[in-house]
């Protein structure tokens, strides 16, 4: 009977200890504690309870709790012993989540009443749910990433380069890991596979997931060895994160690209662990090597076509002088081969043949420039001079085709800098395609214009027009583009070329129909000074 007469006495220790120091001893805890009777009214309110709702004693003592706290505050059935948490709003109108204990208890005078203890969880609460939702969010993105995600156990590598630093050899670990590959494979050796997720099952695996948690080891080809040994040189020397493309190799022994990416974020290292992301680049190089050949045959297609364009413009310049050459040559034997030869005459032919063999000659030597990757040698140059050329070189096709030339050159007329035979170029394009227009035209007085104007302060127009046909409306968008020609002999460079020269001088050119008829290109060169 021992037993019970001991528990007896204890039981009759604590109550007298209650009674006697209850209050005070309830206003030490750090949770509240709520005394109230049958119908809930409170008895007992302790000062934590006073801290935690903001309530003073006085204030609640008689009011029932769910009175004060505007709700019901335990379940309707709830038995002897309660506990739950409940939201309840503080004197300030704050709702904080209270952790309740509640037990009934017998006054000594037997009647009902009940006992409550509470603890502010609020914090705690949240704190817990945030947790989760980041632990959530990370496990869901290493599970769920299209990306393959490794977590890796790097504490033994850490301590590989600790005993190696201790040696007192090695003070440059680069040239170190260069220097010694099987130190680095030693390394992967080292490095284990905590976790891993799907992706990376599929990607690297054979559908089993154990097979991938061994070491990383075999997942690193041996030429990858550098790549591998520069993201441990990215981890101790404090870079945040290391990223590479290189060659990876699956379980069974298949490599492929991929990007490789490791961050080192100091909680993890301190833990030494490596989070690892690897995304499968096969797709991706394959199409940038498809990208990259079909660049290469594009390149290759416009070098062709330069050349095309190259030698339909060496074919289309030199044509001219050679045919200027071999009418004055004509002229002049036929001047010699009279019966009595007239020399003068055949002098001026023979000093033609030379103007235009000199003409064709500066061609040459201006296109073997440009092919041998010369620079186009830019001179300030007066327009109304270069036209004035132009016009010598034409005068034979002009002639011989019944056309006027009327040149209006404006003695204001400023000058530009630019290569000479470019611009002659040119002028000799658009004119010989006037003259062409103007051929296969029926129109009655065929003329060619060019004219120079002053065109603002920096810069200075020509026109360049003709009275044929001009342009039909459907072909005005396409004129410029490369092999556009609407002729049956044309090859449809002698504008796209036009117009890279007037880029390439930093003007620009533009064409329309005249409202009288005919064809009409303006020209807009930056002046160099008026003159
Ligand atoms: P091509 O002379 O070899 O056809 P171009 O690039 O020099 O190549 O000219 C392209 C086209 O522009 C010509 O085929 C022609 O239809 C049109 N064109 C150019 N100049 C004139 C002009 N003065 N009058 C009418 N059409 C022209």
């Amino acid at each position: 009977m021992t037993d019970a007469t001991d528990s007896d006495n204890i039981e009759d220790n604590t109550a007298q200890a209650m009674r006697l120091a209850a209050p005070e001893l309830l206003d030490l805890v750090h949770e509240s504690i709520i005394l109230t009777d049958a119908d809930g009214a409170i008895l007992f309110w302790n000062a934590a309870s006073e801290e935690m709702y903001g309530w003073p004693r006085k204030s609640v003592l008689g009011r029932t709790v769910d009175a004060l706290f505007g709700t019901q505050q335990y379940p309707a059935d709830r038995q002897d012993a309660w506990q739950g948490e409940i939201w309840r709003d503080g004197a300030d109108g704050e709702k904080r989540l209270i952790e309740v204990r509640c037990r009934s208890d017998r006054a000594p005078d037997g009647r009902m009443r009940f006992i409550e203890t509470g603890r502010d969880v609020t914090s705690v609460r949240e704190a817990e749910a945030l947790l989760q939702k980041s632990e959530h969010r990370y496990r869901n993105l290493f599970q769920a990433m299209a990306a393959s995600f490794w977590e890796l156990d790097f504490f033994p590598v850490g301590e590989m380069l600790y005993r190696l630093r201790k040696t007192g050899a090695v003070n440059d670990y680069e040239s170190y890991f260069a220097a010694n590959p099987q130190f680095v494979r030693e390394m992967m050796r080292a490095t284990r596979v905590i976790d891993i997720n799907e992706q990376t099952v599929r990607l690297f695996g054979r559908g089993e997931r154990k097979e991938l948690l061994g070491s990383v080891e075999p997942f690193w080809p041996q030429d990858s060895t550098g790549v591998f040994a520069a993201s441990v040189i990215a981890a101790i020397t404090g870079k945040p994160n290391y990223s590479a493309e290189t060659r990876l190799r699956r379980i069974d022994g298949k490599e492929f690209d991929a990007l490789f990416t490791a961050c080192f974020p100091p909680d993890t290292m301190n833990k030494g662990t490596l989070l690892i992301g690897v995304i499968d680049m096969s797709e991706q190089v394959a199409a940038r090597a498809a990208v990259a050949e079909m660049q290469n045959n594009l390149a290759h297609a416009a070098r062709i076509s330069m050349l095309g364009e190259f030698a339909a413009s060496i074919a289309h310049e030199v044509n001219q002088p050679l045919a200027a050459i071999h009418a004055n040559a004509a002229a002049g034997l036929r001047w010699l081969s009279r019966n009595e030869p007239n020399l003068p005459e055949a002098q001026v032919s023979m000093e033609r043949v030379v103007e235009d063999a000199n003409r064709a000659s500066e061609i040459i030597g201006r296109i073997r420039t440009m092919a041998a990757g010369g620079t186009i040698k830019p001179t300030v140059l007066s327009l109304n001079a270069v036209i004035e050329e132009t016009a010598l070189f034409l005068r034979d096709e002009l002639r011989k085709n019944e056309i006027q030339l009327f040149l209006d050159l404006s003695e204001y007329a400023p000058k530009i800098v630019a290569d000479r035979v470019q611009v002659q170029q040119v002028f000799v394009n658009l004119s010989m395609n006037a003259i062409q227009a103007l051929v296969g035209s029926d129109t009655t007085e065929p003329k060619l214009e060019l004219l120079t104007r002053v065109a603002g302060d920096d810069s200075v127009l020509v026109t360049v027009r003709d009275n044929g046909p001009g342009f039909r409306p459907d072909d005005l968008p396409r004129l410029f583009d490369s092999f556009f020609t609407t002729r049956k002999e044309g090859m449809g460079l002698g504008l796209a070329i036009t117009r890279s020269i007037v880029d390439g001088l930093g003007g620009t050119i533009s064409t329309e129909n005249r409202a009288e008829g005919g064809a009409e290109f303006r020209i807009h060169l930056p002046v160099f000074a008026n003159g």
